[in-house]
């Protein structure tokens, strides 16, 4: 953009927290030039040069931190509570003006960077073209066109169904020609109506060949795995992040796997468990009817939600005890978990006894390593994008500093984010009784 070089920005901060897991450093300075950071330290070694014209933002009452990134999202849904099967029914074009609002919300809350991971056909291709032709904001996208499934399988709607490697390497490649930054696979079944979320879908060869397909075009993948065997499968094949990484038996019992845990913490894959998502289905249950309305067949299912949820924060646990690289990402606005709220589930990353500086890592610089962006994001260093936020408080003392997002910039720009009142509509409440 003409002369945005010559534009120069000094933020000051009262505390700066750079991502990179350093204690965080009071009164910092941050310089920016055009979209880029040019140099941080500490305030009084900071400036932009003498002939400069330069701007100052002046944070030096709040945390400034890296923008989050949120390494699942999907675009499409609501977070309403409607299946992805009701989702598939919709439009593309009403898929694309509902992931555009969603999009707002992202960065509007301080997610500044997303990777997404089940949108139907071209919507969030096209959303992404939109945001580039300046029609609406968004935050950076790492998309993956659409996830690649089998017949039947989970998210099998949303348009990408492929049968043996040969149809893997296929769909890899159009998914590639069609503008893909990564490819998801759903190594399992899962909330799709017609799929066995306790069963592997894909074979180990057909995994084989979609991995190592988009291996070679140089892109990451990552495999939606709601039991063991697609877990086992996933890491057999090569897959780089294992999402969800639920432990579970073709008969429904859940059992931790201390050898497919090792296995992944020393392979280095990347797990996301998505917590939250969980739990916010309890939340829905207790905010729609009330504890004492629940119907038999409710109060069951909530039951077995709470379990599920239990045994995932403890599942967690463990991984994080043996090295397992745990990252953020939010799964929203998947089942009844609205986009906007990244924050909850790296809540719940800290309930799994992850470190305070760890879980801000989480959703920041780690989230970035582990999409393929950490050249370019997650951390506060020279020469990386100035993605950045300011928060009130400090969110390795308590991280619901990361719901007092003060103000948001990305590529050096500030956001206009409209309203306090349409920030706060966006947060998901906690039930009263919660
Ligand atoms: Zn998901």
């Amino acid at each position: 953009m003409a002369g945005r070089l010559d534009s120069f920005t000094l933020i000051r901060a009262g505390l700066l927290i750079d991502g990179r897991g350093g204690p965080p450093l009071e009164r910092a300075a941050v310089l920016v030039r055009g979209s880029s950071i040019l140099a941080v330290g500490p305030e009084h070694e900071i400036a932009a040069p003498e002939s400069a014209h330069a701007q100052t933002l002046d944070f030096s009452d709040r945390t400034v931190m890296p923008g989050m990134v949120d390494c699942h999202t999907h675009h499409n849904g609501f977070g309403d509570g409607r299946a992805g099967d009701d989702l598939a029914a919709l439009s593309d074009e009403t898929l694309t003006l509902q992931s555009a609002r969603n999009a707002r919300a992202s960065l509007f809350t301080g997610v500044t960077t997303i990777r997404e991971n089940g949108p139907k056909n071209a919507t969030m291709l096209r959303l992404r073209d939109a945001v580039r032709q300046g029609v609406t904001v968004g935050p950076r996208m790492v998309l993956c066109g659409r996830p690649v499934s089998i017949i039947g399988g989970h998210m099998s709607y949303f348009g990408s169904v492929v049968t043996g490697p040969v149809e893997g390497r296929a769909m890899v490649r159009q998914l590639v020609k069609e503008g893909a930054d990564y490819i998801k696979i759903t190594a399992t079944g899962g909330s799709t109506r017609t799929s066995y979320p306790l069963l592997p879908s894909f074979d180990v060869d057909e995994l084989t060949a979609i991995a190592g397909e988009a291996r070679k075009f140089g892109l990451l993948t990552a495999a939606h795995c709601t039991s063991t065997q697609g877990i086992v499968n996933s890491l057999d094949a090569g897959v780089d992040m294992i999402i969800h990484c639920i432990f579970r038996e073709p008969d429904g019992r859940f059992d931790f796997k201390d050898d497919v845990a090792d296995r992944l913490a020393e392979r280095g894959a990347f797990v996301n468990p998505t917590l939250h998502v969980l739990r916010s289905r309890i939340w829905a249950a207790l905010r729609n009817h009330g504890e004492a309305a629940l119907t038999t067949a409710a109060r069951r299912r909530m039951d077995e939600d709470e379990r599920a949820f239990e045994t995932a924060i403890e599942h967690t646990r463990r991984l994080i005890e043996r090295g397992a690289n745990v990252i953020t990402g939010s799964d929203s606005s998947w089942g009844d978990y609205p986009l906007g709220n990244a924050v909850y589930e790296t809540e719940c990353l800290l309930m799994a006894g992850m470190p305070a500086m760890d879980a801000v890592m989480s959703v920041t610089s780690k989230a970035a390593k582990a999409i393929g962006v950490d050249e370019t994001v997650g951390s506060i260093e020279p020469g990386k994008e100035a993605d950045l936020i300011a928060v009130e408080g400090n969110p390795v003392e308590n991280l619901d500093a990361l719901w007092a997002v003060t103000d948001v910039m990305a590529d050096g720009r500030l956001v206009e984010r409209g309203s306090q009142e349409s920030i706060s509509a966006t947060r998901q409440l906690r039930p009263a009784s919660s």
